[in-house]
C-alpha cells in the first residue's frame, strides 16, 4: 500500500488524483487531504477515502469542517501551519496540487520530509526552483512532474545521455484565442478565457493558457526539471494537444509522448512510478483524429512568452516576480478589474520596476513574492476597465 497525501485535493488535479486512487483502493492509503475553502468537497473526499486528516487552509472554516466530519473519525485541522504539518506527515507519495505560490511552504515541507513528490504546482518551481531542488537533493525526495508537458519530457528524456539532447520541444495548444486577431483580444471576458478548447482545468491555469503565460511558466519549469539550457527549450503550437512534448537528440531522433488530453494519464504515471497503472482514460484513436497540426507561436499577440523567457534568462529574483505579478493580474482579470491584455502589461511593468537581489532562501523568495504582489496590485489600481 502506498501512503499518499493530496495537497489541493478539491481542485481539478486533486479530484483527478482522487478518482484514480479510489479506483485502486487496495493500492493506496490516503493519509491527509487539504483544501483552501471548500469544506464540503474536502469533508466528502476525506470520508470517502477514510483519510486520517483533513486540513482547511482558511482557518475561519475550521468549525464548519469539524461539524462536517463529526463522528467520521477523520481529524480536522486549519491554517497554513496545519497545511505544513500535514505535508510533513509520514507518507510515500505527495500530490502537490495547490494553485500558486500559496503552495510553496507546504510543498517545501513535503520535499524536506522526502519520498515521492508529484509536482503539479508549477508556480512554486518558477519562484523557488533553486531552493526547492536543493531541498530535494538534501532530503533525497524524488520530484515527479505532473504537468503534461513535463511528464512527457520525463518519459522521453534519456537521462543516460543528457549531453546528446539537442532540444526539448514543449507543445502548446495555444489556448482559446490562438486564432484571434489582437483587436478582438481587447474585450475578452473571464468566461471566454476559462473555456479551454482541450483541457478542463482550474480558473487560474486556464487564464494562463489563454495568455500563454502558462507556456512561459512551463519553460522555466522545464529549465529546473531537466539538465538543459534556456536556448534548448522550444515552444511549438499543436492545437490538438495529442503530442504532450518531445525531446530531440543529436542523431536526429525525436521522441514524443502522446495521449488523449486527460490529466489522469500523467497523474497515474507519477502514482505508479516506476511502474505503470491502468486508467479509465479513453485510448488514443489517431485514425479518428486524422491529423496533427503544428505552427510557431505568435510572440506579438502573446507577449507573456517573451516576458517569461526574459525572466528565465535574467534569473535571480525575476522568475518569482514574474509569477507573483501574474498571479495578482490573473486574479484581477477574473474579478473584472482589468482587461485581458493588461495581464501581460502588469507583469512586464512589475518586472521592470522591481529588481531586488537574487533570493538565497525560502524566506527571501517569499519576501520578494510579497513585495511583487504589492507592486502589481498598485499597478492594477491604475487600470480602469
Ligand atoms: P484548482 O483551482 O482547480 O485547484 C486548486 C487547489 O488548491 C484546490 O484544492 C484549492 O482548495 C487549493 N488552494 C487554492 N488556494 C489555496 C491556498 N491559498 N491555500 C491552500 N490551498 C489552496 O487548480 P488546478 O487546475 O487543479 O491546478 C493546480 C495546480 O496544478 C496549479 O499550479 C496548476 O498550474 C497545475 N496544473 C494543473 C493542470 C490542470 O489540468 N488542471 C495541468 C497542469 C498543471
Ligand atoms: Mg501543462
Amino acid at each position: 500500500m502506498k501512503r499518499v497525501n493530496i495537497l489541493g485535493a478539491t481542485g481539478s488535479i486533486g479530484r483527478s488524483t482522487l478518482d484514480l486512487i479510489e479506483r485502486a483502493p487496495d493500492a493506496f492509503q490516503v493519509v491527509a487531504l487539504t483544501a483552501h475553502r471548500d469544506v464540503d468537497g474536502l469533508a466528502d473526499a476525506a470520508q470517502r477515502t477514510n483519510a486520517q486528516l483533513a486540513v482547511i487552509a482558511d482557518e475561519t472554516r475550521l468549525d464548519a469542517l469539524r461539524d462536517a466530519l463529526a463522528g467520521s473519525g477523520v481529524r480536522a485541522m486549519g491554517g497554513e501551519a496545519a497545511l505544513c504539518e500535514a505535508a510533513a506527515m509520514d507518507v510515500d507519495w505527495t500530490m502537490a496540487a495547490i494553485v500558486g505560490c500559496a503552495g510553496l511552504r507546504p510543498i517545501m515541507a513535503a520535499i524536506e520530509r522526502g519520498g515521492m513528490i508529484a509536482l503539479a504546482n508549477k508556480e512554486s518551481l518558477v519562484s523557488a526552483g533553486e531552493v526547492m531542488l536543493a531541498a530535494a537533493r538534501a532530503s533525497g525526495a524524488t520530484i515527479l512532474p505532473v504537468d503534461s508537458e513535463h511528464n512527457a519530457i520525463y518519459q522521453c528524456f534519456d537521462s543516460r545521455a543528457p549531453d546528446q539532447v539537442r532540444k526539448v520541444i514543449l507543445t502548446a495548444s495555444g489556448g482559446p484565442f490562438r486564432d484571434w486577431p489582437i483587436d478582438a483580444m481587447r474585450d475578452i471576458t473571464p468566461e471566454q478565457a476559462v473555456a479551454h478548447p482541450n483541457w478542463s482545468m482550474g480558473a487560474k491555469i486556464s487564464v494562463d493558457s489563454a495568455t500563454m503565460m502558462n507556456k512561459g511558466l512551463e519553460v522555466i519549469e522545464a529549465f529546473h526539471l531537466f539538465p538543459v539550457t534556456a536556448d534548448q527549450l522550444d515552444i511549438l503550437i499543436h492545437r490538438q494537444s495529442v503530442i504532450h512534448s518531445m525531446v530531440e537528440y543529436v542523431d536526429g531522433s525525436v521522441l514524443a509522448q502522446l495521449g488523449t488530453p486527460d490529466m489522469r494519464t500523467p497523474i497515474a504515471y507519477t502514482l505508479a512510478w516506476p511502474k505503470r497503472m491502468a486508467t479509465p482514460c479513453p485510448a488514443l484513436d489517431l485514425a479518428t483524429i486524422g491529423r496533427l497540426d503544428f505552427e510557431a507561436p505568435d510572440a506579438a499577440r502573446f507577449p507573456a512568452l517573451a516576458l517569461a523567457r526574459s525572466a528565465l534568462v535574467a534569473s535571480g529574483a525575476a522568475p518569482a516576480i514574474l509569477n507573483a505579478a501574474n498571479e495578482v493580474a490573473v486574479a484581477a482579470f477574473l474579478a473584472r478589474k482589468i482587461a485581458f491584455l493588461e495581464i501581460a502589461a502588469i507583469v512586464g511593468d512589475t518586472l521592470e520596476r522591481y529588481t531586488p537581489a537574487a533570493p538565497d532562501s525560502l524566506d527571501a523568495v517569499l519576501a520578494i513574492d510579497a513585495e511583487a504582489r504589492v507592486r502589481a496590485d498598485e499597478r492594477v489600481k491604475d487600470c480602469v476597465v
